[in-house]
C-alpha cells in the first residue's frame, strides 16, 4: 500500500464552517434525503453525526495504514464492557471543529445544543469498570499509541432507570433503535466460535498427541468497528465490537429436512448471545450465558489478532514483541486457555513454546478484593460448555502447581489455596487464579487496593513472585471529564494557563497562584454557580422539583451498592432535617443532597436504598418547617451523559465507602478536577488524591482499612454504636417505625435488620458519628464562600496526576512495552 494513495481524495474534509455546514446540506440531502422543512432535531444530528464521521474516517485510515506500515508492537485492550457515552461533542472537541459546527447549524437554523442532545448515550459498561476502559482509549489515541479495544457490541445496554413510586423500575436500552452513525459493519470480518462438543485424541506417528474438539455447536463473531479520536484529530484508533451471527451451516442442517420456520427461528436463537449486557457491577452470578459471552468475545478478539500477526509474520516466535493483551477483570480470563488452544491445536506449537508466548503477551488487572465478586465457574458448567479450555486449564493447574511445590516445599495448604480450582465448593475454576498464572503483570488500581491485593487475596501469589503485582492507579480522561463537560471552567483556566493542560492535566499546577487572585476566584465560582443553576434547571425540568442554586450541591453518584454507603448518607440527612426541626442548628447552610446511581435488578438491599432516598425526600422537602434549608434529590437513569452534567455543579463530592472495599473510584477523580471538596475516607484513590491536593483541602473521616480490618476482628457490635449515640438511635427508629413509610411501616425492615441483626457489614454505624461531625466541617467552611473556593482551586490545581493520559503512560512502559506510532516516525 502506498501512503499516498492517487485514487484517494478527500473531499469532506474542510473544517470552516462553510464547509461544515455545505457537508450537513449534503447529508440531509444524500444520507436523510429530506428537506429542512421536513428535518428532524434527530435527522441534523445524523446530518452532523456523519459530517464529523467523514473527518474523522481520513484520519481514521490514515492511522490504521501508519500502523500497517510500521508494524509496532500493538496493545489490545480486552474488555466486556466500554462504557463511552455519547461520541458526537467529543469528536467535535477533539478535531477542535465544535465552534466551526455551532456557527454552521446557526446559519441552518438549528439549536446546536438540541441537536447535539438527540444522541443516545452508548451505555456498553456498568459503572467505573466500563468507564475506565472508555478514558484508556481516549488517553491511547491522544497518546498515538497503537491501542485497540475489543468488546461485545450489545443490542441492548445498561438498562434505563425510572423511579416510579419511588422504586427503580427497569427499561430496556434499545439504543441501536434508530441506528448508529458511529459503527462500521464489517461482514467481511468473520470468525467461527464454537461450544459444547467432545474432544478426540489423535496419536501421530512421531508419538505426539493433537486434540481435536468436535461435534461443536458454531455461531459467528461479526465485526463492528467504531473510531476512537486522539485529541488534535491526528490519530484515530479503533474499537472493534464483535456481533453473534448463526452460522450459514448450522442452518443448512435444517434447511435441508425442509423447516425453514424452525430454521430461521433457531438462528435468532443464536444470536441472542450478544443481546444484552449483565447489570451486575460487583456481584457474580454464574449464568450460562455470561460465559458464553465473554469465550464468545474472547475467541473472536484473538482470532482476529492473530491473523493480524499473521499478515507480517511467517513464524509465531515473535508474537510477544508484536502483541500485548490487557485483561480488563477476569471477563476475559478465559483468553489464557484460549490462546493456548489456538496456538497448540490450531497452530501446532509445543505446548511449552506457547506457553512461553501466552505468558508473555498476557497482563490482568484486578478491580476488586470483594468475594462475591470474584468469578468462578462450576466445572461441570464450564466442560459442557469448553471441554477443551478445561482440559487446558487442568494441565496449565498441573504444571503451576508443580512450581508451587518446589517453591513451598511440604506446604500441602498453599497447594490447594492458590490452585486454579478450588475443590471446596463444588468444584470452581477461579478465574482471577487462571489469569494470574497466565499473565506477566497484574496490577491493581490503586496504591491501597494494590497493597491489598499483596496483602491478602493473593498474598501466596505474592510470595510465590513478589514482582508480578504492581499498582497502576487509575485516571479519568480530561478531554471529556473538564474541557467537555464543563466549557465554562476548561476555558477560565485556559485563559489563565494556555491550553496545554488538555493533554498535560500537571501544568493544573500553575493554577496554584491564582487561589488567592480575588478576580480569578470571583469568576471560578460564578462558574460554578452558573453550572449550579443550569443542574438546578434540569432537577425542575426532570422532576418538577424546585432547588436552590445558593444552596450547597451535596452529590452522591456511582451504582448504589452496600460497600459505597449511600445509606450512611441518608442517616446524615435524616440527622440534618431532625436537628432543623429541632432548632439546634437555626443558622445551618441550606444544602441540596443529591443522588444518583443504579441498582442490580437483583440486588433487593440497593433497591430497597433508592426507595429510602426517594421516600425521605419526600418528607422532607413537603416539610414546611424545613423552609429550603434542606432538599434531598434522585435523579434517574445515572449515566456518562448525566454525569456530564451533574459534576460540574457539585461543592461536595461524597466518597465514602467503608475503608478497604472501593478499589480505586474515579468518580471522586472527575469531581475534584471540577472544583468539588471531597468528604471521604481513607480508601481507594481517595487516598492519593489527599497526598495531590492536600489533607487540608479535603474532609477525611471515619476508619482506616486497617483499624476497620482490626474492628472486624475483635468483634464488631453494631448494637452498641446504636444504644450509645443518642441521634443515630432516634435516626434508626424512625427508619425502623415507619416515619417515611407510614402507609408501609416495616418497609425498611430490611435496612435495619441488614444493620443491627445482620452486623452491619460495612461499618455505617462505627463511622456515623465521625461522619456528622466531618459534615459540620463542611458546613462551617462553606459559611466562608472564598475559603471554600480558594481549597476548590486548589483541588483543581492538585489533579494533575489524575488523567488517564499518565495511567496510560505507565502502563505502556512498565507493562505492555508498547510505544507511540505519530506521523513523523511512523511510516
Ligand atoms: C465515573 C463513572 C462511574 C464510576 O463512579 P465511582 O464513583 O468511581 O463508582 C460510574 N458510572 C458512570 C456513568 C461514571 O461516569
Amino acid at each position: 500500500m502506498n501512503q499516498k494513495d492517487p485514487i484517494l481524495h478527500f473531499q469532506r474534509a474542510g473544517m470552516g464552517a462553510g464547509d461544515i455546514q455545505e457537508s450537513l446540506s449534503d447529508h440531509l440531502t444524500y444520507s436523510i434525503s429530506k428537506y429542512p422543512v421536513t428535518a428532524t432535531s434527530h435527522d441534523w444530528y445524523e446530518c452532523l453525526a456523519l459530517t464529523i464521521r467523514d473527518r474523522l474516517a481520513e484520519r481514521w485510515m490514515e492511522t490504521m495504514q501508519r500502523y500497517y506500515c510500521a508494524d509496532p508492537k500493538r496493545v489490545y485492550y480486552l474488555s466486556l464492557e466500554f462504557l463511552v457515552g455519547r461520541a458526537l461533542g467529543n469528536a467535535m472537541l477533539n478535531l477542535e471543529v465544535d465552534d466551526a459546527c455551532k456557527e454552521a447549524l446557526y446559519e441552518l437554523g438549528q439549536d446546536f445544543e438540541k441537536v447535539v442532545q438527540q444522541e443516545y448515550d452508548a451505555a456498553l459498561g456498568n459503572g467505573g469498570l466500563g468507564r475506565l476502559a472508555a478514558c484508556f482509549l481516549d488517553s491511547m489515541a491522544t497518546l498515538d499509541l497503537p491501542g485497540y479495544g475489543y468488546g461485545i457490541r450489545y443490542e441492548y445496554g445498561m438498562f434505563r432507570q425510572s423511579i416510579d413510586g419511588g422504586m427503580q423500575v427497569e427499561h430496556p436500552d434499545n439504543w441501536l433503535r434508530y441506528g448508529n452513525p458511529w459503527e462500521f459493519p464489517r461482514p467481511e470480518v468473520l470468525y467461527p466460535i464454537k461450544f459444547y462438543g467432545r474432544v478426540v485424541d489423535y496419536k501421530h506417528e512421531d508419538g505426539s498427541v493433537h486434540h481435536h474438539w468436535i461435534d461443536t455447536e458454531d455461531l459467528m463473531a461479526m465485526a463492528y468497528d467504531m473510531p476512537v479520536p486522539g485529541y488534535g484529530g491526528k490519530t484515530v484508533n479503533n474499537i472493534r465490537l464483535w456481533s453473534a451471527k448463526s452460522t450459514r451451516d448450522f442452518d443448512l442442517r435444517y434447511f435441508n429436512q425442509g423447516n425453514y420456520i424452525e430454521a430461521v427461528a433457531d438462528k435468532n436463537e443464536s444470536e441472542n448471545l450478544s443481546k444484552v449486557l449483565y447489570p451486575d457491577d460487583s456481584t457474580e452470578m454464574g449464568r450460562e450465558l455470561r460465559l458464553k459471552q465473554q469465550f464468545f468475545f474472547v475467541s473472536a478478539s484473538l482470532q482476529d489478532i492473530l491473523t493480524r500477526y499473521r499478515k507480517h509474520h511467517a513464524s509465531w516466535d515473535e508474537l510477544p514483541e508484536k502483541v500485548a493483551i490487557q485483561l480488563n477483570d477476569t471477563h476475559p480470563a478465559i483468553s489464557v486457555a484460549e490462546m493456548m488452544r489456538l496456538l497448540v491445536d490450531m497452530h501446532r506449537q509445543t505446548w511449552e513454546h506457547a506457553w512461553s508466548l501466552t505468558t508473555r503477551i498476557f497482563s490482568y488487572t484486578n478491580h476488586t478484593l470483594m468475594p462475591e465478586a470474584l468469578e468462578t465457574w462450576k466445572v461441570s458448567l464450564f466442560e459442557s460448555i469448553l471441554p477443551r479450555h478445561l482440559q487446558i486449564i487442568y494441565q496449565i493447574n498441573a504444571e503451576f502447581l508443580q512450581d508451587v511445590m518446589h517453591h513451598f516445599p511440604g506446604d500441602q495448604d498453599i497447594l490447594r489455596r492458590m490452585s486454579i480450582i478450588d475443590e471446596e465448593h463444588g468444584r470452581r475454576i477461579r478465574m482471577s487464579h487462571l489469569a494470574i498464572v497466565g499473565s506477566h503483570t497484574v496490577n491493581g488500581v490503586a496504591k491501597l487496593h494494590t497493597e491489598l491485593m499483596k496483602s491478602t487475596i493473593f498474598a501466596d501469589f505474592h510470595r510465590f513472585n513478589s514482582d508480578k503485582i504492581i499498582n497502576m492507579t487509575n485516571g479519568i480522561t480530561p478531554r471529556r471529564w473538564l474541557n467537555q463537560a464543563n466549557p465554562g471552567l476548561a476555558e477560565l483556566i485556559t485563559e489563565h494557563i494556555g491550553k496545554s493542560w488538555v493533554t498535560q492535566l500537571d501544568k493544573l499546577t500553575e493554577l496554584r497562584k491564582f487561589a488567592d487572585d480575588e478576580t480569578f476566584t470571583r469568576k471560578f465560582i460564578a462558574i460554578k454557580h452558573e453550572n449550579k443553576r443550569k443542574l438546578a434547571q434540569l432537577i425542575d425540568k426532570r422532576l418538577g422539583l424546585a432547588v436552590d442554586p445558593d444552596s450547597l450541591f451535596d452529590i452522591h453518584i456511582k451504582r448504589i451498592h452496600e460497600y459505597k454507603r449511600q445509606l450512611l448518607n441518608v442517616l446524615h440527612v435524616i440527622t440534618r432535617y431532625n436537628r432543623i426541626r429541632c432548632g439546634t442548628y437555626p443558622d445551618l447552610t441550606p444544602r441540596t443532597v443529591i443522588f444518583a446511581g443504579k441498582a442490580a435488578p437483583g440486588y433487593a438491599l440497593a433497591k430497597c436504598i433508592i426507595r429510602l432516598i426517594n421516600d425521605v425526600g419526600d418528607i422532607i422537602n413537603n416539610d414546611p418547617l424545613i423552609d429550603g434549608k434542606l432538599k434531598v434529590v434522585f435523579l434517574p437513569n445515572y449515566d456518562v451523559s448525566n454525569a456530564e452534567r451533574i459534576i460540574p455543579a457539585a461543592d461536595l463530592s461524597e466518597q465514602i465507602s467503608t475503608a478497604g472495599t472501593e478499589a480505586s473510584g474515579t468518580g471522586n477523580m472527575k469531581l475534584a478536577l471540577n472544583g468539588a471538596l471531597t468528604i471521604g475516607t481513607l480508601d481507594g484513590a481517595n487516598i492519593e488524591i489527599m497526598e495531590e491536593v492536600g489533607e487540608d483541602n479535603m474532609f477525611i473521616f471515619g476508619l482506616t482499612a486497617q483499624e476497620a480490618d482490626d474492628l472486624r476482628r475483635q468483634g464488631y457490635r453494631p448494637h452498641d454504636y446504636y444504644e450509645q449515640n443518642h441521634e443515630l438511635k432516634v435516626v434508626l427508629d424512625m427508619i425502623a417505625s415507619g416515619f417515611f413509610s407510614p402507609g408501609e411501616p416495616q418497609r425498611y425492615q430490611p435496612i435495619i435488620d441488614a444493620l443491627l441483626q445482620q452486623g452491619d457489614r460495612y461499618l455505617l454505624l462505627a463511622d456515623y458519628a465521625d461522619y456528622v461531625k466531618c459534615q459540620e466541617r463542611v458546613d462551617a467552611l462553606y459559611g466562608d464562600p472564598q475559603q471554600w473556593a480558594r481549597r476548590a482551586i486548589l483541588n483543581v490545581a492538585g489533579m494533575g496526576k489524575f488523567s488517564s493520559d499518565r495511567t496510560i503512560k505507565e502502563y505502556a512502559e512498565k507493562i505492555w512495552h508498547v510505544k507511540p506510532v505519530s506521523c513523523d516516525n511512523g511510516a
